[in-house]
């Protein structure tokens, strides 16, 4: 027998860690009758669920493992092999018990690229990922491409950044490849502080090594020689994670010196934010990383960061799921890529699926499914009997979306078509009860803690949003504070100097637009 035991952030915080405890002692017990091995692994994804745990044969899924339940699986499931009902998942549209995890809707109906070891691999063990074809990605690219078939790769593939922005990768490096500025860097964008998303997190706590594998390309394409993953510190595992892959990376020769005797030499660090969401911003980012304040310091462009970066250096910035793409389009090839997907945003894209949906966790879908498919067949619809509301998407630079937009096809296009934006994959769903106001509120509420206060219209316009917002929620609003959130939006985003404050105002923008009569009864029922 087998059992992997979900051992992420979500898991441990539900027992996960007790869980194993619970495991190593029965187990010495139980040695000479049941041959069984155990694997601590990083996020399976439906951390509603959580602890999670599979046991082969039979790929069953038992969730919310306590410790308590160990002993009755070992003398049920491992000895006898029978399924125990009470730790099966209950699909909530039929009410049935389903064992297998494949069957499972909120697995079934996905396709998982960057989460599909997540669940199979041991974080801590790089002969684990070697075992399941991990490096061999590098291999291929180390001896049958050149640096620049290796960026026509990526172009082929139509990926794009999955950090919000959306911007074609192989672009962003050709034009790195191309500046003629000596040194160059490579940054993994691991700042991830949308409420709600924990995508990032989730990769590099269960599967570092395809983000260094990822980087490791990229730098061989790119001519650069040093990478730096920026992580905020409130991922502490990801971390440690991250610094036990770099080390076994090292001494397997996949960082260092003439990586795998191809003369190429790349070394990365680790770059760790004070947890400012600020910092997500490029220039924010790379001011941090240069020791100076995290602010954002934009520049007329050109020269973009590919061209003049870190230190003045030519450097890319890519998102964490961006670079954990980059082994699989080398090892399947741009066109495997690109099948998935729309016109125009290729590929599978991981959401926080969150909120007052019966499954939340994280889902890993093609371009271009519909919110309809990843709310009620993957997300299992809206908890509590309640009715859909609306959809944040983007975390607080997007905005929320009504039900009419059910049957959008999700991709970057789309989303910015009904006023919200892909972001890094945050997706709140609201239900009857939320109040839209509110939502606003917190989100612009969210972003002006987060606003570094450097210039005047995101400072001073959004703390007037702010009170304004605040007014009408307690009902003390007018029809012509309604005039001025939607004013002062526009000035922000015409003025501010990044992109937090220019976005700060899209939640309260589409709430205003979606759901006009929520604020007007906020008004009218003023005491
Ligand atoms: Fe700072 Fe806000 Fe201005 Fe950006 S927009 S530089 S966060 S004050």
């Amino acid at each position: 027998h087998h059992i992997n035991i979900c051992c992420g952030t979500g898991c441990r915080a539900g027992g996960a860690l007790e869980v194993v405890e619970e495991l190593k002692k029965i187990k010495e017990k139980y040695q000479l009758k049941i041959k069984l091995s155990t694997k601590m692994t990083g996020c399976h994804g439906f951390c509603e669920q959580g602890p999670l745990m599979t046991i082969d044969p039979g790929h069953i899924l038992y969730c919310k493992v306590q410790p308590g339940d160990v002993q009755e699986i070992f003398d049920k499931t491992l000895l006898r092999g029978e399924v125990i009902e009470r730790l099966l998942y209950t699909d909530p549209a039929t009410g049935k018990k389903i064992a297998r995890e494949g069957e499972i809707p909120f697995y079934q109906k996905q396709t998982r690229v960057l989460l599909a070891q997540n669940g199979t691999i041991s974080p801590i063990s790089i002969e684990d990922y070697l075992a399941q074809g991990g490096f061999a990605a590098l291999g291929k690219a180390l001896t049958q491409f050149t640096p620049e078939s290796i960026i026509a790769e990526v172009k082929s593939a139509g990926l794009r950044g999955r950090g919000g922005g959306g911007f074609p990768t192989g672009l962003k490096w050709e034009a790195c490849r191309k500046a003629q500025r000596g040194q160059k860097y490579l940054i993994c964008n691991a700042d991830e502080g949308d409420p709600g998303c924990f995508q990032d997190r989730s990769i590099l706590e269960g599967n570092p090594y395809s983000v260094l594998e990822g980087m490791i390309i990229g730098a061989f394409a790119m001519g650069a020689d040093t990478g730096y993953i920026y992580v905020r510190d409130e991922y502490p595992l990801a971390i440690e994670h991250l610094q036990q892959a770099l080390k076994q990376a090292q001494s397997y020769g996949f960082l260092g010196e003439n990586i795998l005797g191809s003369g190429f030499s790349f070394e990365i660090k680790i770059s760790r934010g004070g947890g400012a969401f600020v910092c997500g911003e490029e220039t924010a980012l790379i001011s941090s990383i240069e020791g100076l304040s995290g602010e954002p310091n934009p520049r007329s462009r050109p020269p973009y960061p590919a061209q003049k970066g870190l230190w003045g250096q030519p450097t890319v910035i890519n998102n964490v799921k961006t670079w954990a793409f980059i082994p699989h389009i080398i090892e399947k090839g741009a066109l495997w890529f690109s099948r998935q997907g729309t016109e125009k945003s290729k590929g599978t894209m991981v959401f926080s699926l969150t909120g007052k949906v019966h499954n939340t966790g994280l889902v890993e879908v093609p371009m271009g499914i519909t919110l309809r498919e990843l709310i009620y067949e993957i997300g299992g619809g809206i908890s509590n009997n309640r009715r859909f509301k609306a959809v944040q998407t983007g975390g607080p630079a997007g905005g929320c979306i009504p039900e009419e937009f059910l049957d959008l096809n999700i991709d970057y296009e789309r989303l910015a078509e009904a006023g919200t934006i892909m972001g890094s994959g945050g997706m709140i769903v609201m239900d009857e009860s939320t109040c839209m106001v509110d939502v606003a509120r917190y989100f612009l509420s969210f972003t002006m803690d987060e606003s570094c206060g450097k210039c005047t219209p995101c400072r001073e316009g959004g703390k007037q949003m702010l009170h304004v917002l605040t007014r009408i929620t307690q009902g003390e609003g007018t029809l012509e504070d309604l005039d001025f959130l939607k004013h002062m939006a526009q000035v922000m985003k015409d003025a501010s100097l990044c992109g937090l404050g220019k976005m700060a105002g899209n939640p309260v923008l589409t709430t205003m637009k979606y759901f006009p009569e929520e604020y007007l009864s906020h008004v009218r029922d003023k005491k």
